[in-house]
């Protein structure tokens, strides 16, 4: 089958290339590279060879191939994906970008936790298959067991969210601004006589200054977080809070609503997200059948005990980075109540929460 690759020179579509490179699924694909911006150019080397990059606006390009996977954006998908549909085209497009998520012919895939609903609607004729948002798809791979055990009459969830959630140029940017900072500071950290609260103002001075970097996040990051990622919605609910409930709801097909809701924040962590968890459980499910459900999630999904220790080595976006591990852990029963349940969870968002749905989506149809 023929496999046409959309926005491999991105973040996350870099990230993908990775993915399939390290894993060999190459070897099942005949692949064509498609350039938004350098059409007829050649790619450098990736999966042993070098291709020639064709159009990625060349619909009749695109429609020569069987799947269509695209890390582009929705820009992109806005421009191509109703032409092909409406040119006849009827191969698998496979999406990144937020787009055709909530389109109710779209599947959103993430199969650790939803493959029988990929593999129903492979069956039923389906051909849009979207990567649900960073966020939702971690969530899920740490609790979606407790959910679909039926033990979860809500979730409260406070996010910790990374940079690169924000793209490549927000990531760059939380970077120099460490790097202005640690300029900025440098003499009064070299010299022992300095305090802190002297230090703190050098900061303070710092954010003020014009050549702080802040084009892309429009306020700092570094030694501060941002309690507000996308555009408002109503109700004071920003557009990524909402993607929660209905994007959960709809990965796994739930017959009752299962209300989520909480605050999304933005913190300097490069590409892990964070989450904070309150589920209310629907009876006071004893600590042993938790742990073991949790395990019992995804093959990805490591259960951290509840101390300090392995907090600190496991639990943290450093850990995490790069991996495609989901700890989860500070697993307690909360003093509001024993059907009450607190929890921590990171993720590589990047890997589950970007590449690696839409890669693995590949073995399901080839
Ligand atoms: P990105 O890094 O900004 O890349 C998007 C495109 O920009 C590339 O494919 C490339 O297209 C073009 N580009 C222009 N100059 C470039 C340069 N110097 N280096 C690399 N690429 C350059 O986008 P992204 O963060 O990967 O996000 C892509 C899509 O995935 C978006 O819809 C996003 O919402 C979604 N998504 C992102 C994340 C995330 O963590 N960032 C997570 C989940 C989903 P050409 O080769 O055609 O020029």
């Amino acid at each position: 089958m023929k496999l046409g690759i959309i926005g491999w020179r991105g973040m996350v579509g870099n990230v993908l290339l990775e993915r399939m490179t390290s894993e060999k699924d190459f070897e099942h694909w005949d692949i064509e590279l498609f350039s938004t911006s350098q059409a007829g150019q050649s790619s450098p080397e990736i999966f042993n060879q070098t291709f020639t990059l064709l159009d990625a606006h060349d619909l009749d390009a695109l429609s020569a191939c069987d799947v269509l996977i695209t890390c582009q954006g929705s820009g992109y998908t806005q421009k191509v994906h109703g032409p092909l549909r409406q040119k006849g085209w009827n191969g698998y497009f496979v999406d990144a970008s937020s787009e055709l998520r909530m389109n109710p012919d779209s599947v959103l895939i993430l199969d650790p936790v939803n493959q029988s609903v990929i593999e129903q609607a492979i069956s039923d004729g389906k051909k849009d298959f979207i990567g649900p948002n960073c966020t939702v798809s971690l969530l899920l791979m740490a609790i979606g067991g407790l959910i679909q055990e039926g033990h979860v009459e809500w979730v409260s969830t406070m996010t910790y969210q990374a940079a690169s959630g924000a793209g490549a140029q927000n990531m760059k940017e939380l970077v120099q601004q460490w790097a202005f900072m640690t300029n900025h500071t440098e003499e009064l950290l070299n010299d022992p006589a300095q305090s802190a609260l002297a230090i703190d103002k050098k900061v303070r001075e710092g954010y003020a200054e014009t050549t702080f970097p802040q084009n892309h996040f429009g306020a700092p990051l570094v030694g501060n977080l941002l309690p507000w990622i996308d555009s408002a919605r109503e109700e004071g609910e920003t557009r990524e809070e909402w993607k929660a409930m209905v994007e959960a709801n709809k990965i796994m097909n739930l017959e009752r609503q299962l209300p989520i809701d909480g605050t999304c924040v933005r913190i300097g962590s490069l590409r892990c997200h964070s989450q904070g968890v309150m589920l209310k459980l629907t009876s006071d499910i004893p600590m042993n059948d938790i742990e073991a459900i949790v395990r019992e999630t995804t093959p990805w999904t490591k259960w951290v005990d509840n101390n300090k220790e392995a907090t600190i080595k496991n639990l943290t976006p450093a850990a995490v980075t790069g991996t495609l591990d989901i700890p989860v852990g500070r697993v307690r029963k909360t003093k509001l109540g024993n059907e009450f349940l607190n929890l921590f969870t990171v993720g590589d968002q990047l890997l589950w929460g970007a590449a690696e749905p839409l890669r693995r989506f590949l073995s399901f149809i080839n």
